[in-house]
């Protein structure tokens, strides 16, 4: 133990030595300069004081004063100083991965240093470490930060951590929020203190809808101005009614709305309708029109344009790159920012325009709070964000654009006033604004709980239920129990709710336990490569794209990864390996350009399958030799098995009518193929069942990426089914699948591993 003390020791002093040597260099002073410039730095001693004397404080303050980057490195920066700087060390979690992977790089940045002391992670991240470190043994500081966000993983940890606290009475809790709801966290631990860092903001004004159409001139009654895209939008919200009719009829909502004074005036008819298209439908030429008047009319500044996602945005920089004045290079920057945007692309956000030429970046609710951009002076806001709601009723997740809450539009406003007094064109009345909910509900309410409710059962937690009741607020009793049934069907909980063999491991992957499930299969069953980029896929986003106006070309371009798999998962294989190989020849640019596919997508697949290669080869369930692990990844058949055994029971039936297929759940639910399904394009499907990932609620129930599957492999591979009219068929199939599963489902995996390596050693 003195040894261990002794190596810290003179690793302190290496530290400070390596502090100083950087604060006196020329690059480290500048660094220096720009970081006691920000609000937070002001703040800097009575908040390590407070830090010092309390276990747990709530710290407030306007985004980009410097919480996230500084309070961290002030503790280290301190503890070095006073040469214990080996013996701390600071845990920091950010909600999004990609934001923890911004911010420790910026920190690296401003200490010189290639790689931080302080590490930050994802949420999940430090849930999953929790795991298997349950009292967080040498950790000396958690930040938990953007709680104010309340993203389910930080929820959660508060209930973990706060179980903690008496048990590690040395360990500080930082909790960071950027509006104003201080008082709830610290309420949550027992009157924690509070402190706000006074920031620098300057007056923004506010311009709602009614004045925005008077400032660009812009008509709404003329509505030969909604674009294509609006239309489009249109149609699939006001089926019912005659074209004509409905574009009166919106007009003439529109109209009211800017005339009525209170948003409670309405039926909740026209609230419905209001709320699906406004302002998508109006929106991409009111956006157009919007900053045209800004770059004519307005004084400098960079333009930050709040959309609801990814696809909103890139159909939106389309259109603005064919506008003379916007689309014109000497004169716009036109940047975009997202969740699945690359570093490179991240750092242009942060640089400054050159002089006289417009820094336009359309952005997704991430630069609302997680990222600073600095120069912005005009904020234009949708007023909508993509928000994911969750049916306990049905067990369906939803994905819907809806109003963003009043607090969000406040910190959307916010962002335009940071160098000088700003401008904020919200593209919606006031009256709505009015109208939204002061805050946006907790993702712990508004998402399935599968992940979550397995990771609660590995910090041997014995009732879910009143684990969770603990929470800020606790989730519905319908949604656990989903969650709880879930478990049972994939095999990650036994029949008493306790954690199976399968469970500890699925736990310990960061992805959905069904992912998780399917994984191991494809290590058990040696076919790992190609299920490895199926699960790390899946798990990041689609890489084929669907731009609006070239969707038959890029349906096209995916269909032929497809060949005769009717298997958009094995679609994915293909267009990644072939990825792979043109990135070998240096011809992967072109690749993606002509099969549609995204070149950042494939870059985090690809580094996403490292990683979970990594995790699974340490859990000793991958062998060291790809040759061995590959050994059956050329059959079809097999890997087709593998991705039933691990979306199961995401499965639908194919009904063939005359002319027409349909498509059916367990449920008798009807659903639709997604138009970039493979399998939307054919004509007839040889196999009885598509097994699939998720279903989605958007106006009906869509299924995404589906695969074909016969009934043997249904039978072997999928698990018990209890309900709808397919009951019937599949009951005679069922005594084999209760003989199969007739152990615990981990079991029976780990008897057929042994029988499996027998067959392959001979
Ligand atoms: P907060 O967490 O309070 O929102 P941050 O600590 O994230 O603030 O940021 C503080 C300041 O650091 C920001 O105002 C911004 O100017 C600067 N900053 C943060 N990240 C970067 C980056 N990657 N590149 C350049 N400047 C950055
Ligand atoms: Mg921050």
């Amino acid at each position: 133990n003195s040894v261990m003390e002794k190596v810290l020791q003179r690793r302190s002093l290496r530290l400070r030595n390596m502090q100083r040597a950087w604060q006196e260099s020329p690059e480290g002073q500048k660094m220096m300069e720009f970081r006691k410039s920000l609000p937070a730095f002001k703040e800097k001693e009575r908040l390590l004081q407070a830090i010092a004397r309390n276990q747990v404080i709530v710290i407030s303050g306007e985004t980009g004063c410097g919480k996230t980057t500084q309070l961290p490195q002030y503790i280290l920066e301190s503890e070095i100083e006073t040469g214990r700087g080996a013996f701390c060390s600071i845990i920091c979690t950010q909600p999004r991965r990609i934001s923890a992977m911004a911010v420790a790089e910026r920190v690296s940045a401003e200490r010189g240093e290639p790689l931080g002391e302080t590490i930050f992670f994802g949420s999940g991240i430090l849930l999953r470490r929790l795991l298997s470190d349950r009292n967080l043994d040498g950790i000396t500081h958690v930040f938990v930060d953007e709680i104010h966000e309340r993203g389910m993983n930080e929820d959660f940890l508060l209930i973990v951590l706060k179980d903690l606290l008496p048990r590690r009475r040395d360990l500080r809790l930082i909790l960071m929020s950027a509006t104003l709801n201080a008082e709830l966290f610290s309420n949550y631990f027992g009157g924690a203190p509070k402190i706000h860092i006074p920031g620098f903001t300057y007056p923004v004004q506010a311009h709602f809808l009614e004045d925005v159409l008077e400032l660009t001139g812009y008509k709404l009654s003329s509505f030969n101005q909604i674009d294509d895209y609006g239309q489009e939008k249109m149609w699939k919200m006001q089926k019912q009614l005659a074209p004509r009719k409905r574009k009166n009829q919106i007009t003439a909502l529109v109209e009211d709305a800017l005339n009525k004074s209170s948003f409670e005036n309405y039926s909740s008819r026209a609230r419905d309708s209001l709320a699906c298209w406004m302002p998508d439908c109006i929106g991409f030429n009111l956006i157009e029109a919007v900053l045209c008047h800004i770059c004519r009319k307005e004084r400098p500044g960079a333009v930050l344009v709040f959309m609801t996602g990814w696809e909103d945005i890139s159909s939106l920089r389309d259109q603005l790159k064919a506008h003379p004045l916007l689309g014109d290079p000497n004169r716009v920057l036109l940047l975009t920012c997202h969740g699945s945007m690359a570093t490179s692309e991240q750092k242009l956000i942060f640089e400054k325009a050159p002089p006289n030429i417009r820094k336009i970046v359309l952005a997704t609710n991430m630069a609302e709070a997680s990222i600073t951009i600095n120069d912005v002076v005009f904020v234009v806001d949708c007023g909508k964000a993509k928000e994911t709601t969750y049916d306990a009723l049905n067990n369906t997740p939803c994905l819907l654009p809806s109003w963003i809450s009043q607090a969000s539009a406040r910190q959307r406003r916010g962002r335009a006033g940071r160098v000088q007094p700003g401008e904020c064109y919200h593209l919606y009345p006031r009256c709505v604004y009015e109208a939204f909910s002061e805050y946006q509900l907790p993702e712990l309410l508004r998402t399935p709980l599968n992940s979550l409710c397995l990771q609660i059962k590995s910090l041997q937690v014995e009732s879910i239920g009143e684990f969770l009741s603990a929470a800020l607020q606790a989730p519905e009793p319908l949604t656990v129990q989903n969650a709880i049934e879930f478990l049972k069907m994939v095999g990650a909980l036994d029949e008493k709710e306790n954690l199976t063999n399968l469970g500890k491991f699925l736990a310990m992957l960061p992805v959905d336990p069904k992912l998780g499930k399917m994984l191991i299969m494809g290590a058990i069953f040696r076919c790992f490569d190609p299920v490895l980029t199926i699960v790390s896929g899946l798990s990041v986003r689609d890489p084929f794209l669907l731009p609006q106006d070239k969707k038959d070309l890029a349906g096209t371009a995916k269909s032929r990864f497809s060949a005769k798999d009717y298997s958009d998962h094995m679609a994915l294989v293909r267009a990644y390996e072939g990825w792979k190989d043109a990135e070998r020849e240096g011809s992967a640019y072109e690749y993606c350009w002509r099969n549609f596919l995204s070149a950042q997508t494939l870059q985090a697949i690809h580094s996403l399958r490292r990683q979970f290669g990594f995790i699974l080869r340490e859990a000793g369930l991958v062998d060291e030799d790809a040759a061995v692990n590959n050994k059956l990844s050329h059959n079809q058949s097999l890997v087709r098995a593998v991705i039933c055994s691990g979306l199961f029971p995401g499965i639908a039936s194919v009904v063939h009518r005359e002319t027409s297929m349909s498509f059916k759940t367990m449920d008798d639910g009807q659903v639709l193929l997604y138009a970039n399904s493979v399998n939307s394009r054919y004509q007839t499907i040889p196999y009885p069942w598509l097994v699939f990932g998720e279903k989605v609620k958007v106006n009906t129930v869509f299924i995404r990426d589906s695969t074909g599957v016969s009934d043997s492999i249904l039978m072997l591979f999928g698990g018990v089914l209890s309900c709808g009219e397919q009951a019937g068929h599949l009951k005679m199939l069922q005594g084999y699948i209760d003989f199969f599963m007739d152990s615990s489902l981990a079991d029976c995996y780990l008897k057929l591993k042994e029988e499996l390596d027998r067959l392959i050693q001979k």
